[in-house]
C-alpha cells in the first residue's frame, strides 16, 4: 500500500551519504525445505508444483547448476535436470522465517524495506545499534540469520538501493559485497544490464538491440540520445549507468485503521444534524482511503455525548468497502438504532479498518497508530 504522504520525497543530490544494506535470503524456499528435511541437501530441488501447468517458485543451487530457474514451467525444469525433486511450497512457514529476519533487521535500522518474504533494504545511517559502520551491522546481520534459523543471506553495503541490491548478488550465495561511495559507477559499468534492478526483460532486449549490454555501454550514451530512445525512462538510466539513485528506503509500515472526526461548536441534536455531520465526516475519510488505496472491511462510528461519555459501534461488512457510499451507508447502519439521542453529540468519528491484505501483516506487536485525520 502507497503510503507516500507520511514520506519527506526522495533526496536531491546534495544530502550526506547514506548508508543502504541490502539484504537477501539464498535461494529462500529452496533453502527452507532443504533445511527442514535432511534427505533433501545437496539435491537439485524445485519449489512448486510437477503437474503439467506447474511452475517452479524456487530452485536450489544444485537445481540451479542444470539451468533451472524460478518462473520456470516445471516441465521445462524436469527436462532439464531429470532427477529434479518437487517440493510443493509450505507459504506458512517461508513466512515464520521471514517475520524472524524482518525481528533481527529492526534492531539495526527503523528503516526497513522489504520487497519480499525474503529480501529488504535497510537503510544504517542512524547507526541503530551503535557499531560504527554499516559493514559491521551486514557482518553481524548475516551471522545472527545464520544462527537465529539455520539460513544464509547474502548482503550488498553501499550508500544507495540501486547498489547495495547489485551488490547482494555478486557473492551470491552466502556472500557480502561492499561498495564503497566513489567505487559505484566503477561497479555498476562492468555489469550487464540484464542485472540491473527496474530493467526488465524487455527494455534490456531492446537495449541490447541498440548495442547497450553493460553499463559501461550505457553510460557512454547521451542524454539527448536516450531521451530519443527511452522517454521518460532517460534522466533515470543516465543516473544508473553512473552509480546515482537517490531513492529513499521506505519503511511502509501497514495501514491499521484510517478515520476522521470531528467537533462541534453547538451540539447536534436533532437526526437530520446528525446524519448531516456523518455524511460529510464520511466524505473526508473515504477521500483519504481512496488517495492510499485501502479497501477496508469494517467501519467504526465513535459518538461523544455532551455529557463526553464516548461510545464506538462497528461494523464489518462481507466485501471490502469500494466507495464513499457503501461506507456513508455502513455509517448509517451503526448509527440508525442509536437515534433519536436524547443528548446532544459532540464529536463524531467514523474509522474504516480490517483492509485488505492484512493478513499479510509484518509487524504485528509494533502496530502503527491509527492514522486519524482531525477535522476539529
Ligand atoms: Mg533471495
Amino acid at each position: 500500500m502507497e503510503d507516500g504522504d507520511d514520506q519527506p520525497p526522495d533526496e536531491p543530490a546534495d544530502v550526506p551519504v547514506r548508508k543502504i544494506i541490502h539484504v537477501d535470503m539464498d535461494a529462500f524456499y529452496a533453502s527452507v525445505e532443504q533445511r527442514d528435511d535432511p534427505a533433501l541437501r545437496g539435491k537439485p530441488v524445485a519449489v512448486g508444483g510437477s503437474s503439467r501447468r506447474g511452475v517452479v517458485a524456487a530452485a536450489s543451487y544444485e537445481a540451479r547448476k542444470f539451468g533451472v530457474r524460478s518462473a520456470m514451467p516445471s516441465i521445462t525444469a524436469k527436462r532439464q535436470c531429470p532427477d529434479l525433486i518437487f517440493v510443493p511450497p509450505r507459504f506458512e512457514v517461508y513466512r515464520e522465517v521471514s517475520h524472524r529476519i524482518r525481528a533481527i533487521f529492526r534492531d539495526y535500522a527503523d528503516e526497513v524495506e522489504p520487497l519480499s518474504l525474503d529480501e529488504a533494504y535497510l537503510d544504517v545511517s542512524a547507526d541503530k545499534a551503535g557499531l560504527g559502520s554499516a559493514t559491521a551491522a551486514a557482518k553481524l546481520i548475516r551471522q545472527r540469520i545464520r544462527a537465529e534459523t539455520g539460513l544464509t543471506a547474502s548482503a550488498g553495503v553501499s550508500y544507495n538501493k540501486f547498489i547495495a541490491k547489485l551488490a547482494s548478488d555478486q557473492n551470491k550465495p552466502d556472500g557480502i559485497t561492499i561498495i564503497p561511495p566513489g567505487k559505484g559507477a566503477a561497479f555498476v559499468q562492468t555489469l550487464s544490464i540484464r542485472r540491473f534492478h527496474g530493467i526488465g526483460p524487455v527494455t534490456a532486449a531492446k537495449m541490447e538491440g541498440l548495442g547497450i549490454f553493460s553499463g559501461a555501454d550505457l553510460a557512454g550514451k547521451e542524454p539527448l540520445w536516450l531521451t530519443e530512445n527511452f522517454g521518460n525512462s532517460a534522466e533515470w538510466l543516465y543516473n544508473l549507468a553512473r552509480g546515482i539513485d537517490h531513492r529513499r528506503v521506505r519503511s511502509n509500515r501497514p495501514l491499521k485503521s484510517l478515520g476522521g472526526e470531528r467537533t462541534f461548536f453547538n451540539d447536534l441534536i436533532t437526526d437530520t444534524e446528525i446524519r448531516e455531520a456523518l455524511a460529510h465526516v464520511c466524505t473526508v475519510v473515504w477521500d483519504r482511503a481512496a488517495k492510499k488505496g485501502a479497501r477496508g472491511r469494517t467501519v467504526t462510528l465513535k459518538l461523544r455525548y455532551a455529557d463526553f461519555r464516548t461510545i464506538t459501534r462497528a461494523k464489518s461488512v462481507a466485501a471490502p468497502i469500494l466507495d464513499g457510499n457503501s461506507l456513508l451507508a455502513a455509517g448509517e447502519a451503526i448509527l440508525a438504532p442509536l437515534l433519536p439521542t436524547e443528548q446532544g453529540i459532540r464529536l463524531l468519528g467514523v474509522t474504516l479498518s480490517k483492509f485488505e491484505g492484512e493478513e499479510d501483516d509484518d509487524d504485528e506487536g509494533t502496530a502503527a497508530p491509527a492514522d486519524l485525520l482531525s477535522l476539529i
